[in-house]
């Protein structure tokens, strides 16, 4: 047998993991180096006195991708992982009126809308009915496009919607809701998915309320027993099963080119050849610190143009007793909603007074704590580029842990902490080598999205190719599993704008 061509993966991020297995399954002989001793990236886990928490993405949303992801395999989430539906599927707090749920259920959801504002239920109706023409639409013509060949976006169906939709591109999501709701808490509750995308509601296309079709109509999941780090497990063993080799502690300091071409890659100081590369590290440090400058296709000027999405403060805390205030996502949104957008995108300051996002995982997965103890996972976005000291840091955990219990009601929560394990901003820098510190990467606004997004193709380098959340399509796990298929796509040619139905040996 012909020797088979070999494949480098750079990170062990949703990303890399996933076209690993691609590229194995398309005949290639593929190793994943990874710097950190396990796999995931941002989608890490810890465990520690019986408590395990998630340490990065905790909603699993887009369903459907990993199902058409895994079936490309012939394989099933449910080789690897069962699903729950959450119900309800997050409870929000306001500093301006009692918490209200959101079900994820339009008959209970829009009798919630419309006790808060009359009219408000048909308006939720149409909202998220246009939601869900938009999310079809992205998936159909965007998501898994190269973006290679215009004439595939000249299709009936997708002119037809057109006029409806060029209009969410040219304003920003706030506009967009803001037109149909006039009550801020339901501004906020149709606002809040940007913070997904790393970006400000005042600073984001409105054709991110697609986001909204999710929450309220397809439903918000969580892989039962196992927590959101069963999709890396899944990832790995499917990888062990096409035969992807991984090294950990393997730090890659060098993407090799010659002649135009990469050739391979040094890693923990030796030459690895490879007759392709891919990096799954972070973009900004992938192009300006792995590539010489003449082989960058987005050198450091190209980032001083482009808005970084937030860093993060994460708190993991275990609790004593139960907290039944919570629900499994928790959203505690600020009455200074723009102001505090504004500190973190564009003042660069610190909050002090914060939204946040807050899970409580013991609300589905009694495992993830002991006995009579609660899994609490607190997120407070910061501004990237900049980071507090660890005194600063200590006053700010004060302030959102005492606002927190203000606004849940728990007024004893501090005092029954009986673990606290903390990610400041530099956490992102120092574990993933992430640009300015940012948790999710380059935010999503318009100028950042969609073709305006950089390739998962260097555009210096042949054979050198780029996946996860630094690239096309962007932030979110299931957006870097479908980076994984973009790259793939390029392999084959295959310009066309549908997900690949299948996984060919053709590449060899
Ligand atoms: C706090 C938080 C909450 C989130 N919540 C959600 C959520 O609820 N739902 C959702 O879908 N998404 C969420 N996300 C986003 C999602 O987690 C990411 O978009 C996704 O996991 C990024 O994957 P990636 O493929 O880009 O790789 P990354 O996770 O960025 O991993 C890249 C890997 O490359 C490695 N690496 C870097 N440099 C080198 C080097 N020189 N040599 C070797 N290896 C290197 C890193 O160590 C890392 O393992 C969240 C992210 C964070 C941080």
């Amino acid at each position: 047998m012909a020797n088979r061509r070999t494949a480098v993966i750079v990170g062990s991020g949703v990303g890399g993991l996933a076209l690993a297995n691609i590229l194995a399954k398309a005949g290639y002989e593929v190793t994943v180096y990874e710097k950190n001793d396990t796999a995931g990236g941002r989608m890490g886990v810890i465990k520690k006195k019986g408590f395990t928490f998630d340490t990065g993405p905790s909603w699993y949303l887009m369903k459907d991708v990993f199902t058409d992801y895994f079936r490309l395999f012939g394989k099933t989430t449910s080789n690897y992982y069962d699903l729950a539906r959450l119900d309800p599927a997050y409870r929000v707090f306001f500093e301006t009126m009692d918490p209200t749920v959101i079900k994820g259920n339009m008959e209970a959801d829009t009798e919630t809308f419309e006790s808060l504002e009359h009219g408000a239920a048909s308006r939720l109706r149409k909202y998220v009915t246009r939601a869900e023409s938009n999310y079809n639409i992205a998936l159909k013509y965007f998501l898994y496009n190269p973006f290679k060949r215009p004439s595939n976006l000249l299709k009936k169906d997708l002119l037809l919607a057109l006029p409806g939709f060029a209009g969410v591109f040219t304003r920003s999501l706030h506009g967009y809701v803001s037109s149909n709701f006039r009550r801020k808490e339901l501004q906020q509750i149709l606002e809040y998915p940007s913070v997904f995308l790393g970006a400000s509601p005042f600073n984001t296309p409105a054709l991110y309320q697609l986001m909204s079709y999710l929450d309220f109509n397809e439903g918000v999941f969580y892989p039962k027993k196992k927590g959101m780090y069963a999709v890396a497990d899944a990832l790995c063993k499917l990888g062990a099963e096409l035969g992807v080799e991984y090294k950990f502690n393997s730090d890659v300091t060098k993407i090799v080119v010659k002649d135009g071409n990469a050739t391979g890659i040094i890693a923990n100081k030796s030459f690895v050849s490879a007759d392709i590369v891919v990096s799954n590290a972070d973009l900004h440090f992938t192009e300006t610190q792995l590539l010489d400058q003449k082989h960058q296709s987005y050198p450091a000027k190209y980032w001083k143009k482009r808005k970084a999405g937030p860093s993060a403060l994460l708190l993991f805390l275990g609790v004593k007793g139960s907290l039944p205030e919570l629900e499994h996502h928790n959203l505690f949104f600020v009455k200074d909603w723009r102001q505090n957008f504004d500190q973190i995108y564009k003042y660069k300051s610190w909050p002090k007074s914060a939204s946040m996002y807050v899970s409580k995982t013991t609300a589905t997965d009694k495992s993830t704590a002991p006995k009579n103890h609660e899994n609490v996972f607190v997120l407070v976005p910061l501004p990237s580029g900049a980071s507090p000291g660890r005194s600063e840091i200590d006053k700010l955990i004060e302030v959102y842990l005492a606002q927190l219990e203000e606004l849940s009601g728990i007024k004893d929560l501090r005092q029954r902490i009986v673990l606290k394990e903390i990610y400041t901003p530099d956490h992102f820098g120092d574990a993933f080598n992430s640009w300015l510190n940012t948790a999710l990467g380059m935010s999503h606004t318009l100028r950042q999205s969609a073709f305006l997004r950089p390739s998962v193709k260097s555009k210096k380098v042949d054979n050198l190719y780029y996946v996860g959340a630094g690239s096309q399509p962007g932030i979110g796990v299931p957006m870097c599993i479908i980076s994984a298929q973009l790259v793939y796509k390029y392999l084959v040619q295959d310009w066309s704008s549908s997900a690949p139905s299948t996984i060919e040996r053709s590449v060899l």
